[in-house]
């Protein structure tokens, strides 16, 4: 690949239109390349059949369509689907459909690696990082679409950005993807069917209610006990649980989005009762609801599930004091596919 051409795809329409009256052509040529490149999801400069052959030579002397590839797509048992990707520059990020009855999710990742260093997850210990850009987001979520028509007779309805990455650190990228998901233009899709998942950064989620984005918020908390939460997700030293709250409690003044805490109990690390004592203080900050999530173990035994007599104790405590709490079970653990697994095994 010739790396002094640009992605075009790193073009606005208006930077589009721009581009071709700079080569002293009509700027509505710049609305049909659009249109290929998000509507129709064109993958060469051959494809736009309206365009003459020059301005098609034109363009691929300029620029390059940076398209993702699935590598690899396995299905798990229970209908998961993990596509591995392939990036123009060959890293590989995973993405996940999930089938239920009566919705298909997306997982997507936000950055191959990770710049967060939770100890129970598998993303964190890959070595390789990069943001992604927008269209390698946007490819993954249109990749995921198909799938899901092809197998499953329906759209798409759901996406989460819970795959590999932290999505808050690289959030204008995350933004624009959303922007092209949701725009007509692009996939057209509710922002309400869309889900971030951070593991809490404080200033980026001030930021985003700050921009009055329109989609939800999911923050793995895992503990709401300070010491418990840094020795597991150690950049809390950092973004301590004060900051967090601080943080939430303006998002939701802002939003009025009720925020999704997600959570996992392991045995001897968060199982007691000052645990859940500490987790009903945190909600009661701003409206919120608790995701109880199975661990999926990750090689090295040191992280174990607790036995279900914590996860009872977390739920019956949770509801006595009117907070509601879902327990979910994972799905595509066969396939290593379940949240926190994405680590491109192969
Ligand atoms: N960085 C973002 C999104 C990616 S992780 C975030 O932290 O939210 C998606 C979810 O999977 C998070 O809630 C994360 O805490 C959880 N997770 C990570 N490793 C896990 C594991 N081994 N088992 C179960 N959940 C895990």
């Amino acid at each position: 690949m010739d790396i002094k051409k640009k992605d075009i795809r790193a073009l606005t329409k208006v930077q589009l239109r721009d581009f071709f009256e700079t080569q002293g052509d009509k700027a509505f040529r710049g609305n049909q390349v659009y249109e290929w490149l998000w509507n129709k999801g064109a993958h060469t400069f051959e494809d736009m059949t309206n365009l003459s052959k020059e301005t098609r030579q034109m363009l691929e002397d300029h620029f390059v369509i940076n398209h993702i590839k699935v590598d690899v797509m396995q299905r798990s048992s229970d209908g998961t689907v993990k596509n591995a990707v392939r990036l123009h520059d060959d890293l590989i990020v995973e993405s996940v459909l999930i089938p239920t009855k009566t919705r298909t999710t997306a997982c997507v990742s936000s950055q191959v690696g990770c710049s967060l260093d939770c100890k129970f997850c598998a993303t964190a210990r890959l070595k390789r990082m990069r943001n992604l850009n927008p269209d390698e987001i946007y490819d993954q979520v249109v990749a995921i679409d198909r799938e899901s028509r092809l197998y499953f007779d329906r759209p798409l309805s759901n996406i989460v950005f819970m795959g590999m990455g932290e999505p808050l650190m690289n959030y204008n990228n995350v933004l624009k993807a959303i922007d092209k998901i949701t725009s007509p233009e692009g996939l057209g899709m509710s922002p309400k069917r869309i889900v971030v998942s951070t593991s809490g950064v404080p200033k980026m989620i001030k930021k985003m209610a700050d921009d009055d984005v329109k989609f939800k918020l999911a923050v793995s908390l895992h503990s709401a006990i300070d010491e418990v939460r840094t020795s597991i997700m150690p950049f809390n030293a950092t973004f301590p649980l004060a900051d967090l709250r601080e943080a939430l409690v303006y998002w939701y003044e802002k939003t009025k989005n009720r925020i999704t805490y997600e959570y996992v109990v392991w045995e001897g690390i968060n199982d007691k009762r000052k645990d859940v004592d500490a987790l009903v203080q945190f909600c009661k900050f701003a409206p919120s609801k608790v995701n109880i999530i199975e661990y999926n173990p990750i090689d090295d035994g040191e992280f174990q599930q607790a036995r279900s007599e914590a996860i009872d104790m977390y739920q019956k405590v949770l509801e006595d004091n009117n907070i509601t709490v879902t327990i979910r079970r994972s799905r595509g653990k066969d396939i290593d596919a379940a949240c926190g697994q994405l680590a491109n095994k192969e």
